[in-house]
């Protein structure tokens, strides 16, 4: 094929609006293509090279194309940037400036696989010297490209193509170009790219088998799935009715969705939830894995959050993002904020395809697959089957830093259904987030051992507030975060008085932590928010029995409230009202296509 071919058809796309027209013109342009042809077309149409889940990149900046194209046409730099300044577009200026230069008779017109050889190269240039090899390839290429096949080149090189053609419109085009274009045929097509993520290889096995075999394409160790995705219901009854009156409640993990592929030989490949290969950034989980899973290969899923190292606490989302992208300092930021994936799914099971098996088989054979280890473990999971026990388990989940509950149908049918969304899979969060403004005093009544750098310390601290009316200390946070070195070296000193073999007198807690201290010390804190919990018991009852107020996401704020005694501390009746005032407001849920899962 052409390449001029395929620039023109660019162009034409470029001007249809209506996705009908769109979908025809596309299975005009494909349909007499075959194999190579037909997965480049492909691959080039989406401005890609090869599946976006392999993350090939051309790695062109602005700048170097800026100059291919001067010396392509023999433009001065400054003309090519002020041209391009004007219209916002390096492909229109390239059009313009080749446009006018007489060209060379007899240069053999480009061929859709020369042109794509050739960026391959450029993508694949590394290195020293890498950037002047990047460009003279690009300018060897503009040099044989006609104005209008230069514009839509830069356009790929520089990630502009405007041609505008999504996967569903593709999809369509293939049903339209390779098979009856029955919803048949269409689901099937959809079915073969959600379970590979590779347009290219579903339409070459299309066109070159039929729809029958597509059929063939299976799932495969290093080449990612599309993610199924959850519904969501306003309250925990809703969830419950839709589910049958009974289902399976998770922690609804608040981090970074991770498909992992653990090959036979041990190596290890992870993805993100919009397929871009994410391995590079935790190295740690790429050791792990393979020590975690007992029968490779295998594909599990599962939500990275961040864990504090030293309390085993999970951190807020943010901490793990810092992660993201991130070449340098790997290292260090790997030490300071260690992440853990807890593992909902498997989708292969020891080479076994388990992705169509109902869900309470796979959770049965996660379990059995997985040896938790300190990185690598399950994701808590309760079976609830009435509104009670469904919230004291939300309660939970949210006191263990989750931001909901991700609740599982039991059913028949509840296969891993790729790349869709259902309610299968139903998502409840709380209704309410704010930052907590004020600072709350809370009073030591235990301490807990620390771990990783914090061994052979206390690494974390168990506050109460205070009842006057009943006189009593009540637990509501388990702080780990914020204490420097020095503050935490300083602790043992100042509690060591107060310490006790028993819980003390006077404190109300569902907590047992590994040393009990009478109330005395006083520290400051902040947190996110305030949540009901079940295990602690500020204000117990006050909002809903049974259940305490916890702060969530706390943080130590450098300040021991040596002035105050344990009496003067925060009480439970100002936590109360600080947690009233939090102002309810809708759940801030962005569609479900966001890249943070
Ligand atoms: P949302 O991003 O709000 O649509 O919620 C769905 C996301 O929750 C999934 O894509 C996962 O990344 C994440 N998640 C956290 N915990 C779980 C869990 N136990 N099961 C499934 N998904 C979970």
């Amino acid at each position: 094929m052409r390449f001029a071919e395929l620039a023109a058809a660019y162009e034409r796309l470029e001007a249809t609006a209506s996705r009908l027209e769109m979908r025809h013109q596309l299975a005009e342009l494909l349909r007499p293509l075959r194999d190579g042809d037909l997965e480049r077309a492909l691959y080039l149409s989406q401005g890609l090279l090869r599946p976006e889940y392999e993350g090939v990149e051309l790695g062109v900046a602005d700048s170097l194309a800026r100059r291919a194209v001067a010396t392509a046409s023999g433009a001065p730099e400054p003309e090519v940037a002020r041209r391009t300044k004007a219209s916002g577009d390096l492909g229109t200026t390239a059009q313009e400036l080749l446009g006018a230069v007489a060209r060379l008779p007899g240069d053999e017109p480009l061929s859709v696989a020369a042109v794509y050889a050739a960026l391959r190269g450029i993508a694949a240039a590394e290195g020293e010297g890498s950037q002047e090899a990047k460009v003279r390839a690009l300018v060897g290429l503009l040099a044989r490209a006609s104005p209008q096949e230069a514009k839509f080149l830069l356009r790929f090189v520089l990630g502009t193509l405007r041609v505008g053609v999504r996967e569903m419109t593709i999809l369509d085009a293939l049903n339209e170009a390779f098979a009856d274009g029955s919803k048949a045929s269409r689901a099937a097509i959809e079915g073969a790219f959600n379970l590979s993520s590779d347009l290219g290889l579903v339409a070459t096995r299309l066109a070159g088998d039929g729809v029958g075999a597509l059929a063939t394409i299976g799932l495969e160790v290093g080449r990612p799935i599309r993610p199924m995705l959850a519904e969501r219901e306003p309250t925990l009854a809703k969830v419950l009715e839709r589910m049958g009156g009974r289902a399976a409640l998770e922690y609804k993990y608040d981090g970074l969705r991770v498909q992992a592929h653990v090959a036979h030989d041990g190596t290890v490949r992870l993805f993100s939830r919009r397929l871009e290969a994410i391995g590079p950034q935790f190295p740690e989980l790429l050791t792990e894995l393979p020590k975690a899973i007992r029968r490779a290969p295998a594909i599990v899923e599962g939500e990275c959050v961040p864990i504090d190292p030293d309390t085993d606490e999970i951190l807020p989302f943010q901490d793990v993002a810092r992660r993201r992208g991130r070449k340098h300092d790997l290292a260090r930021v790997q030490a300071e904020v260690p992440v853990c994936l807890f593992l909902f799914d498997v989708l292969l099971d020891g080479g076994t395809a388990v992705y169509g098996r109902d869900f309470p088989e796979r959770r049965r054979r996660l379990e059995q697959l997985l040896r938790p280890t300190e990185r690598v473990r399950l994701a808590a999971q309760k079976v609830v089957d009435g509104v009670g026990p469904a919230g004291a388990f939300l309660d939970e989940a949210i006191a263990a830093g989750g931001e909901g509950v991700m609740a599982k149908s039991l059913r028949e049918g509840s296969a891993y259904r790729a790349g869709a969304r259902g309610y299968w899979w139903i998502k409840y969060k709380r209704d309410y987030t704010v930052g907590l403004g004020d600072s709350i005093d809370g009073v030591v009544v235990g301490a807990f051992h620390g771990r990783g750098r914090r061994a052979g310390r206390f690494g974390a601290f168990l506050l109460a507030v205070y009842d006057p009316k009943r006189d009593r200390f009540e637990s509501f946070t388990k702080v780990g975060s914020g204490f420097d070195d020095a503050a935490l070296a300083e602790m043992p000193e100042k509690l060591a008085r107060f310490a006790s073999e028993a819980p003390p007198d006077g404190v109300d807690t569902g907590v047992v932590p590994d040393r009990w201290f009478r109330p005395a010390v006083v520290l400051e804190v902040r947190g996110a928010e305030l949540t009901l919990s079940p295990v602690h018991r500020a204000a117990l009852g006050a909002v809903r029995e049974g259940a305490g107020l916890a702060l969530r996401f706390p943080r130590f704020t450098g300040r021991v409230r040596s002035d105050k005694g344990p009496t003067e501390a925060t009480t439970s009746h100002e936590l109360l009202e600080m947690y009233r005032k939090q102002v309810r407001q809708a759940t801030p849920d962005a569609d479900g296509d966001a890249e943070r899962s």
